[in-house]
C-alpha cells in the first residue's frame, strides 16, 4: 500500500486545539481514520479531494456532552441525527436520559443506529429522565450506587459518566444525597459525575462535594436564588465557583430551554471566567427555539467576544477532555476522521437566551459539511422533525392547558420570536 494514498484528502485552514493547530493543513484520511496531517502532503494521491471554500475552516467534529436524544422512550428525546449533524456535532452525549433499567435500550435503539456517534451519562436514578413531570430523585429507593456503578463500568464503551440533577424540584427534601450517591457510583465505575445545578440548592453545598474532573452543567443558568448562581446578586463570582474551578471542577454551559442567561455569561466572561465546555442540552422542546443547535450556541460565545479558535476548542478539545476520550475532538493521526467544515457568515441574527433576553449579531457560524469516520454525511437529506410532530409525540400539558412551546410562550409575553 502506498503510504501517501488516501481515501479522502482535505485541504484548508484547520482549527485543532488539541494539536495547537490554527493554520493551513492537508489532512489525509484512510479507513475512517486520520492517517496524516501536515502543512503539505506533497506526494499525496487521494480518491477524493475537498478544499475548503474561501472563508471555510476545518475542525474536528464538534462534541456535545449534554443533549437528550433517547427519542421514543423519553419525552425529552430529540431524534438525534438532523439537529446534531447539521449543527456540526459528530459526537453527542446524552446527559442521563437512560437510567440503568433502559441502558441496553439506549445501546440498541440509539447508539447502534445513529449516524452521529451517540454516547451517554447514566442517570443515578434508575428511572432516568422519563418526562418533565417525573422528579427522578424524590424517591431515594431508585438511587442505587452499586447497580449504577456496575452498569457504567460494564458499558464503558458507551457510558462516559454518571448524571444527577440537583435542583430542589428533582430531589425534594433530600438535599445533596443524590449527588453523594452519584459520586459513589462514579467511584465504582471510575468515571466523572455530571451535576445539573438549578434553583433551591445552595451552589456551595454542591461544589464542595465535586472532585477534580467532575462536571457542573448549566453553569450560566441564572434562575437560581441567592447563593445558587455562578454570578451572585452583586455581580461577583461566587467564591465557591472560583474555588471549585481551581480544583479542576469542569464548567459546562448546558444551554437548554431554561438554563442560559445572558447577564450570567456576560459578567462571567468579563471576569475571565470562561467555561471549559459549551454544550447545548438540546432536547425535543428546545430545538425549534431558543436553542436550535450547536452552531448557534457557539455563535453566542463568538458574540461574547471569544476568538473563533477558542470557541471551537470549547466544542472539541474541551469536551473530549471532560468525557476522557482523547481520541475524539482532534484530528491527530490515528483518531477517527470526524470532521466539520464551517464558515462564519455575515448575517444579521438574533441570539436568544432562555429567559426572553436577546442580543443581535451580524456573525453566525454556519456548518457546510460533516464527515463521520471519514464518510461524508448528506446534510440536506436529513429529515428534521417538525414542531407539530414533536408536539404530537411529546405533548405535556401544563396546568394552563398549554403545550410546551417557546414560541407561544414568548408571544404570550408580547415578544415576537421571529423579529430580527
Ligand atoms: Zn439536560
Amino acid at each position: 500500500m502506498n503510504a501517501n494514498h488516501f481515501d479522502l484528502l482535505l485541504k484548508g485552514p484547520l482549527l485543532d486545539d488539541a494539536q495547537h493547530i490554527n493554520g493551513y493543513r492537508e489532512i489525509g484520511i484512510r479507513g475512517g481514520r486520520v492517517a496524516a496531517v501536515a502543512e503539505r502532503l506533497p506526494d499525496a494521491v487521494a480518491d477524493r479531494v475537498v478544499a475548503a471554500p474561501e472563508g471555510g475552516f476545518f475542525s474536528p467534529g464538534f462534541i456535545d456532552i449534554h443533549a437528550h436524544v433517547y427519542a421514543g422512550v423519553t419525552s425529552w428525546g430529540a431524534v438525534a441525527d438532523p439537529p446534531c449533524l447539521t449543527g456540526g456535532v459528530t459526537t453527542v452525549v446524552d446527559a442521563g436520559s437512560p437510567g440503568w433499567t433502559m441502558l441496553q435500550g439506549f445501546r440498541w435503539l440509539i447508539h447502534e443506529r445513529t449516524r452521529v456517534r451517540a454516547l451517554c451519562f447514566l442517570h443515578i436514578s434508575g428511572v432516568g429522565l422519563v418526562n418533565a413531570w417525573v422528579n427522578e430523585c424524590e424517591d431515594l429507593s431508585h438511587l442505587h450506587p452499586l447497580t449504577v456503578g456496575e452498569h457504567a463500568a460494564e458499558n464503558s464503551d458507551l457510558v462516559v459518566g454518571i448524571k444527577v440533577r440537583q435542583g430542589r424540584q428533582q430531589v425534594g427534601d433530600h438535599g445533596t444525597e443524590p449527588l453523594r450517591r452519584a459520586l459513589e457510583a462514579a467511584e465504582i465505575s471510575g468515571t466523572p459525575v455530571m451535576c445539573h445545578i438549578a434553583q433551591g440548592i445552595p451552589l456551595a453545598r454542591v461544589l464542595e462535594q465535586m472532585r477534580a474532573g467532575d462536571i457542573i452543567t448549566h453553569c450560566f443558568q441564572g434562575r437560581g436564588g441567592i447563593g445558587e448562581n455562578v454570578i451572585d446578586e452583586t455581580g461577583s463570582l461566587h467564591p465557591a465557583a472560583v474555588e471549585a474551578r481551581a480544583r479542576g471542577v469542569v464548567m459546562d454551559v448546558g444551554h437548554g430551554g431554561g438554563s442560559f442567561r445572558w447577564e450570567q455569561a456576560e459578567r462571567a466572561l468579563e471576569l475571565g471566567y470562561v467555561p471549559d465546555v459549551v454544550s447545548t442540552d438540546l432536547h425535543a422542546y428546545n430545538l425549534h427555539g431558543p436553542l436550535y443547535d450547536m452552531a448557534l450556541t457557539l455563535t453566542k460565545f463568538l458574540h461574547l467576544g471569544l476568538p473563533l479558535d477558542r470557541v471551537i476548542a470549547l466544542a472539541t478539545s474541551g469536551p473530549a477532555r471532560a468525557i476522557r476520550r482523547p481520541e475524539l475532538g482532534t484530528l491527530k493521526p490515528g483518531s477517527p476522521a470526524d470532521v466539520t467544515l464551517f464558515h462564519v457568515a455575515s448575517e444579521a441574527t438574533v441570539l436568544w437566551d432562555t429567559h426572553g433576553g436577546r442580543r443581535a449579531t451580524d456573525r453566525r457560524i454556519r456548518v457546510d459539511a460533516v464527515w463521520r469516520d471519514g464518510i461524508a454525511v448528506d446534510l440536506a437529506a436529513l429529515l428534521h422533525e417538525s414542531e407539530a410532530d414533536i408536539t404530537r409525540r411529546c405533548r405535556l400539558r401544563g396546568p394552563d392547558g398549554l403545550t410546551h412551546s417557546w414560541r407561544a410562550a414568548l408571544k404570550a409575553r408580547g415578544i415576537d420570536p421571529d423579529a430580527v
